[in-house]
């Protein structure tokens, strides 16, 4: 029986990979409980998959899957938790970011019976633009989104087998893990860390990446966009009805005079902009349904030391041969 799974998504790690393996295991070994370690190579297109697989070969306890493009952590992180088999599983980063001596305090926690224990990282040795970016941002989260989602509470967290159930048991296709996380509650507790640098190579986030992951987030987990819609529609249709009577009052005290050209062409430029704003918010809205109802699965695997059970439904590995060329 495993008592802990590690899940680890690398995508183009293989500068730090064996300092993390090596870090992760001296970290792992001193608390004597029962672990595997799940890699998840999401498309790498460095020597990742190779040192993946050294690792297996060389320790039983290493199991890895590899897709067959870049799916983005989010897939990453789903095929680890399908693959795991722990009685608790511990999310993590390859770069060293979230290091491993946390794990026995997270584990002693969780033993303390907390669903989620969650390592949150200060946002110290960062660039004041984006701590100053990223503070505004989840207070514009925190006032709209149904769901709680805390600065610098990354994906480092523990998760109990009921937890990581929970999780897979959402089917949606757009996975914001921040939102997903508070939104199948139990209890959680945090603790706080000092942020680290990542131990070699670079950070796969843009700022244009990180912009679209925001909007995401946004949109995955609320409707208020619509909402907002709405209301501005009201509130111009009442100021609306308000110049209408102010018209009518004037034209019956004194008498028919001619409205300004200005005034005709701002309301129609203004009204147009807003509702080419609010259809593209809809847009929004339907391109989503229309990715959802695709059905596709998260990723595809290209190889995999497990049998069948790690890929999504409708699935196979079929044909054997194909998929472990080297055994
Ligand atoms: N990662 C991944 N797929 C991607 C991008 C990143 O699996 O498309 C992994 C990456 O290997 C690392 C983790 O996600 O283990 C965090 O990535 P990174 O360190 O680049 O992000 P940051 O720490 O800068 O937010
Ligand atoms: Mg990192």
């Amino acid at each position: 029986m495993v008592q802990m799974s590690i899940v680890v998504p690398c995508f183009n790690e293989s500068e730090v990979l064996a300092a993390f393996h090596d870090a992760l295991v001296a970290a792992l070994e001193p608390t004597g409980s029962a672990f595997e370690i799940c890699y998840v190579d999401d498309g790498s297109r460095d020597a990742t998959i190779t040192i993946l697989k050294d690792l297996a070969a060389a320790d039983p306890r290493v199991r890895y899957t590899s897709f067959s493009r870049n799916f983005g952590k989010e897939s990453a992180m789903l095929a680890g938790l399908r693959m795991s088999r722990g009685a608790a599983v511990v999310l993590m980063d390859a770069d060293l970011q979230h290091p491993p001596e946390f794990i026995p305090r997270m584990l002693e926690l969780h033993q303390h019976g907390y669903d989620q224990v969650v390592a949150q990282r200060d946002r110290a040795n960062e660039g004041v633009l984006r701590t100053a970016l990223c503070r505004a941002y989840y207070r514009l989260v925190r006032r709209c989104m149904n769901v709680e989602v805390v600065n610098g509470a990354g994906d480092f967290r523990l998760l109990s087998r009921r937890a990581v159930d929970a999780l897979l048991a959402l089917p949606e296709n757009n996975r914001f893990s921040k939102g997903l996380f508070s939104w199948i509650g139990f209890d959680t507790v945090s603790f706080t860390y000092e942020n680290v640098q990542r131990a070699a190579g670079k950070s796969k986030w843009s700022g244009r990446h990180l912009l679209n992951y925001g909007i995401d987030g946004l949109i995955s987990f609320n409707s208020r966009p619509l909402r907002l819609a709405i209301h501005t529609g009201l509130w111009l249709f009442l100021s609306a009805l308000v110049y209408a009577l102010w018209i009518i009052a004037n034209v019956l005290l004194d008498g028919v005079d001619t409205p300004g050209y200005a005034t005709l062409i701002t309301a129609v430029v203004a009204l147009s902009g807003i509702q080419l704003a609010t259809l593209g918010v809809i847009g929004e809205y339907v391109g989503r349904i229309y990715d959802e109802s695709k059905r596709r699965p998260h990723y595809v695997v290209r190889e995999t030391d497990e049998t069948a059970t790690v890929l999504g439904p409708g699935l196979s590995l079929e044909p054997a041969g194909q998929a472990r060329p080297e055994g």
